[in-house]
């Protein structure tokens, strides 16, 4: 890290941060089952001692040395790490309620500095911390350093951050010195930071694409750079030029916005046996618009479109919905739409299977729209 190049930013200029929590699934079962973390764990469906037909969800850092990755079929992981008792793998099924509370616990801790907060996924999440350290790279680093620290101390998890002027450089960055992990990428740091870089290892760029490169000899991001956007543009297309020239200039979005990582936001019930009273879907309805409603207050978003879902016995599903013309977060408006939705349009005389409620066309809480709306005045 070269400490001597860290200035003070100009105005215009962003630091954002990208914290992406370490192997997150494994970490919170090997806390919650106090296992030992040097001990593979593989998170994913029955292996069946090899016959398993199913995939592996996640791993631990151990299980990775194994090679077992992310995706890939379950037997093929007992043959690389055998459970017991031929081998030391430790073979769990997930607890998805575990998950979303470490998450909201960590996403909790992360919120405060930040100006402008995106969660992106259960274990990752975007700051726009550039008015917290005033525009200060070396403040930025510290603030990080400070927010490993205390979520390690706190929740016993660790994370990795990458901080850099956009989004995309970001997301990389957060990558570089994983697990447990910063890497800051300055400003006028981007061109050295692609020099020999894969291009596999930009999001964005995948399989067919690199080989497409490849094809024209062109392995790393800056032999595709050095080519120039127009003769780059002649062979894989403009826009992908254009837009691959941005990302090593750093002039990709550096905007965070809970907006950019949702588009609706969703609660489902499955009854554990086909629903006769209607009395009892209503409530259940009611309360997952309560749910929803709470998690969109949470996230700082509010939504335009109430949509009711149905399902009755033998499968049959409808989606019912209406917008109004603000974006709103109010819990009463949107139980209120709800309800009527469910009078209106659910045939009472049929058992259900399933409801639920979705808020769409997310939007800023009108509030903010407000503030927004005064600020660029
Ligand atoms: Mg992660």
């Amino acid at each position: 890290m070269k400490e001597e190049n860290a200035g003070t930013s100009s105005s215009n200029e962003r630091i954002l941060v990208h914290c992406d929590l370490d192997a997150f699934f494994a970490s919170v079962e090997i806390l919650h089952r106090s296992l030992d973390p040097e001990r593979p764990l593989i998170i994913g469906s029955d292996p069946k001692s090899g016959r398993g037909r199913g995939i592996v969800s996640t791993c631990n850092y151990a299980a990775r040395a194994f090679g077992i990755r992310s995706a890939m079929p379950i037997g093929e992981a007992w043959r690389r790490c055998p459970g017991a008792p031929f081998g030391t793998g430790h073979y769990i099924h997930g607890t998805r309620g575990l998950y979303n509370r470490a998450s909201r616990k960590v996403m909790a801790m992360l919120r405060p500095p930040a100006e402008h907060f995106e969660q992106a996924g259960i274990d990752e999440a975007y700051l726009d911390i550039t008015n917290e350290v005033e525009g200060d790279w070396d403040r930025a680093y510290a603030l990080c350093r400070d927010l490993q620290k205390s979520i390690e101390a706190h929740l016993g998890l660790t994370a990795s951050f990458g901080i850099a002027p956009t989004r995309i450089l970001a997301k990389m960055s957060s990558e570089i010195n994983k697990p447990n992990g910063i890497f800051r990428m300055l400003p006028d740091e981007t061109h050295e930071f692609f020099v020999e870089r894969s291009l596999r290892e930009v999001p964005g760029i995948g399989p067919k694409r690199a080989t497409q490169l490849a094809e024209w000899g062109f392995n790393t991001v800056d032999e595709a750079y050095e080519l120039g956007e127009l003769a780059l543009g002649r062979i894989a297309g403009e826009r992908f030029a254009t837009w691959l020239v941005q990302v090593v200039d750093g002039d990709t979005s550096s905007e965070v916005s809970p907006l950019r990582s949702r588009k609706s936001i969703g609660k489902e019930n499955t009854f554990s046996s086909d629903e006769h009273d209607n009395e009892r879907v209503l409530e259940r309805l009611k309360t997952l618009v309560e749910t929803v409603m709470a998690k969109a207050k949470g996230i700082g978003v509010a939504g335009r479109l109430c949509e009711v879902k149905v399902r009755y016995t033998g499968f049959e599903t409808h989606t019912h919905g209406r917008s109004i013309p603000v974006a709103m977060d109010d819990v009463d408006v949107f139980t209120r739409l709800a309800v009527r939705l469910f009078a209106l349009n659910v045939d009472h005389q049929r058992p259900i299977r399933l409801i639920g409620f979705r808020l769409g066309q997310l939007d800023m809480p009108p509030t903010r729209q407000a503030k927004l709306a005064l600020e660029e005045e």
